[in-house]
């Protein structure tokens, strides 16, 4: 007998656990929207990158989300995502995860032979328009290395045994809906069992902090992409369940109340992928939890002010921090718990709250990487207080307000 192919349900929430600490919590939240009569599945993400900086293997991700489902009795499915990997970077993750998030935006724009696009188009007579072949000449590339990447985990893994993603968020330019259309045509042509697309909405996702753009126009643009998927299933007889996969960057707070309207509108499914906020909820956690935690969270904020530069550099394009707006570590040092969790906390309504503190901390994990068990250690003395905020911050911010609204 052969077990059904894997069909991830219509409701996803990506979470980022940096140091491995979490992923209870995490599911704690998932295990609430299920209390309220959601499913909401949890899949834990981290990119190549983020194991480089923090010194982890995909394994250890592996390890545990299995150890969090086992003792909190999660029933349903979960997922390991290989988050943004590529020809280079797909096989250290190809033994621990079953969700792989195929990333070609840096392929987009390498133009194909003219008579390539040419032969796409005749294939896809539904496609054309004045700008098409100018489209498919701009990424059929992309598409192709897609399904070299997909064609390298389908060698070791088999078919029907992991999800697919295809993401070209991590560029400048925006995707519109009639180009999403004809980038899932050639993933059919390509015959990748896609079940999530990341394209790049329009506006700015900046890492922890909210959207930045119009957001009547990011509305238009997330029905017209939901159109354009359900077309795409209808016509090129791809998976049922095709979603799309909203690559935050976390806290589009101004975003889920449109995208739960459209989605409710097509009764159409969503990934929404978050990013580190698990880790901010860590240092919350540590400053409330007592004098040695807090005494920490500072040390952290000092380190990471010291090596701003080489800290923000990787994340140049989704970060907007003012240096004049960081307090210098010596007056952060007297800082109360209250003003550093309100600094940090992503509550624009407090008075303490700094988006410059916040986004800096946010890229500053190596600092604290770097303290090795030290800052382990101070995670699980500060169990509680940690988990109760990484919880609270999935549930009450992300969950609640897209999901059950
Ligand atoms: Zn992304």
């Amino acid at each position: 007998m052969t077990n059904a192919p894997v069909v991830l349900d219509k409701y996803s929430l990506g979470v980022g656990d940096r140091f491995a600490h979490q992923a209870k919590a995490q599911l704690a939240a998932c295990m609430r929207a299920v209390e309220r009569g959601v499913t909401v599945i949890p899949i834990w993400n981290k990119s190549n990158r983020e194991h480089l900086i923090v010194g982890s293997q995909p394994s250890s991700t592996r390890a545990a989300a299995d150890a969090a489902v086992r003792e909190l009795g999660w029933t349903r499915p979960y997922y390991v995502d290989a988050d943004h990997i590529n020809l280079d970077t797909v096989d250290r993750f190809l033994e621990s995860s079953d969700f792989f998030t195929i990333d070609v935006a840096h392929a987009i724009g390498r133009p194909v032979p003219q008579d390539v696009a040419e032969s796409f188009l005749r294939r896809h007579p539904e496609l054309a328009s004045a700008d098409a072949l100018a489209a498919a000449s701009k990424y059929l590339l992309a598409v192709g290395e897609a399904a070299q990447i997909y064609r390298r985990i389908a060698e070791s893994k088999p078919p029907g045994t992991f999800v697919t993603e295809v993401s070209m968020d991590e560029t400048d330019c925006p995707q519109t809906p009639a180009e999403l259309l004809l980038i899932l045509a050639a993933i059919a042509d390509e015959g990748i069992p896609i079940q999530t697309i990341a394209p790049k909405f329009t506006g700015r996702f900046n890492k922890g902090v909210d959207y930045v753009g119009d957001v009547e126009q990011f509305e238009r643009e997330f029905a017209a992409d939901l159109a354009a998927i359900a077309n795409a299933i209808e016509r090129y007889h791809l998976p049922r369940n095709l979603k799309l996969s909203v690559h935050s960057g976390s806290d589009k707070f101004s975003l889920y109340a449109p995208m739960r309207r459209a989605l409710r509108r097509c009764d159409a499914g969503v990934h929404l992928k978050t990013a580190g906020t698990t880790w901010l909820e860590e240092l919350i956690g540590l400053a409330e939890a007592g004098p040695e935690g807090l005494a920490l969270a500072k040390q952290i904020y000092a380190g990471a002010y010291e090596h701003l530069e080489e800290l923000c550099a990787p994340y140049a394009a989704v970060i907007d921090i003012d240096s004049a707006r960081l307090p210098a570590p010596a007056a952060v040092r007297d800082w109360s718990a209250e003003q550093y969790a309100g600094a940090v906390r992503h509550d624009p309504a407090n008075p303490h709250f700094n988006p410059h503190v916040r986004q800096l901390l946010h890229v500053g994990y190596k600092i604290a990487a770097r303290m090795g068990t030290r800052y382990t250690d101070m995670l699980v003395a500060c169990e509680e207080s940690v988990s109760r905020n990484v919880t609270d911050n999935l549930f009450t911010r992300h969950i609640v307000p897209l999901f059950l609204g």
